[in-house]
């Protein structure tokens, strides 16, 4: 059979690792030129792989967009490393990244030992390159290259960026040869309700301090259309939008670990909550090209992340 060379297309799976705020989900929405993954200053944010799509002439480079390499401490941390592992074990090249800002530690060093175990090949992904010296950036790879069996070393900028073009036509070289594997207008494996959640989460931790990301779960309880029983005049400063007769309703609740959590999420006569809420808002109001009333509601469930049954709910967001 005679084969045109143009139509062979290159499909795999490719995992995104690295410690917490290296910048995982920005390459992610960099690669994708949307918003997939939620991106936060705040360690931890990702809680679960999350899949993203970038379909090209060439083929589907299948991202898995990990919650970072570290050891299980609570229930929720199992569940997470399993994601981890399994990912690595069955993907066709794993591109580790780090934060070329921050000093090497044990943490990386941990990462190192983990993937010597794992025979897929391997990119090093240096990030962040657009706010350090160049002799830095030749610093890293000279300790890196003896660490582990690199296939490729890519300095890169996530946020700006740079060599991520570049960075996408070394993935296609590791690709194995097959048909596409989803629908070429698929960006994301997410359902919207996990997308609805993680803008809420998203939200909160730019508000809220530091230790708050590692207590806080958004379930989204309710989705549901309704027909706008009255014109607003008071809101609405897009037309577009105002012309629409339906809106969403949607209730989430946030689920926090002590009633101290609570009130700080709630803030003084509810002034946080209400910041949370309209952010969130505006933004789902944009991707569902729609209005948008969204009811908070802030629940104490004392080691929710101990729970089965919490970490079930918020698992099934996601199915
Ligand atoms: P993740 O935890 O690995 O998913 O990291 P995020 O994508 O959430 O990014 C963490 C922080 O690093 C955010 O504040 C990003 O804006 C920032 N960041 C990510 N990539 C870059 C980059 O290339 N340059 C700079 N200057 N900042 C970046
Ligand atoms: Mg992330």
């Amino acid at each position: 059979m005679k084969q045109n060379i143009n139509e062979i297309t290159k499909t795999g799976y490719v995992a995104l690792i690295g410690r917490p705020n290296v910048g995982k989900s920005t390459l992610i929405n960099k690669l994708l030129d949307q918003k997939i993954a939620i991106v936060s200053d705040k360690p931890q944010t990702t809680r679960r792989s999350i899949l993203g799509i970038k379909t090209s002439q060439k083929g589907q480079i299948i991202f898995v967009d990990n919650p970072g390499i570290h050891r299980p401490l609570h229930k929720l941390n199992k569940r997470m490393m399993n994601f981890v592992y399994s990912s690595l074990e069955t993907c066709d090249l794993i591109n580790l990244i780090i934060d070329s800002t921050q000093k090497f530690g044990h943490g990386d060093q941990f990462v190192i030992e983990t993937l010597k175990e794992i025979s897929t090949p391997k990119f090093l992904l240096i990030n962040k390159v657009d706010i350090i010296k160049k002799e830095k950036i030749l610093l890293i790879i000279d300790k890196y290259k003896d660490l582990l069996e690199f296939k490729e070393i890519i300095p890169i900028s996530a946020l700006k960026g740079i060599n991520v073009d570049a960075l996408e036509d070394r993935i296609y070289d590791y690709l194995p040869e097959a048909e596409k594997i989803f629908p070429d207008n698929e960006i994301s494996d997410q359902t919207q309700r996990f997308l609805l959640s993680e803008i809420i989460r998203e939200k909160m931790l730019s508000h809220v301090s530091q230790e708050l990301p590692f207590v806080t779960a958004v379930y989204i309880d309710q989705i549901e259309d309704r027909q706008k029983r009255e014109t607003s005049k008071s809101s609405a400063p897009s037309e577009e939008s105002a012309n629409k007769k339906k809106v969403i309703y949607i209730k989430a609740n946030i689920f926090v670990e002590k009633d101290t959590h609570r009130r700080i999420i709630i803030g003084k006569q509810g002034h946080m909550i209400k910041t949370i809420g309209t952010q969130a808002r505006q933004e789902m109001e944009q991707i569902l090209g729609s209005k948008i009333f969204l009811e908070l509601q802030v629940k104490v469930k004392e080691r929710w992340r101990d729970s089965v049954a919490v970490l079930d709910l918020i698992e099934d967001q996601n199915l």
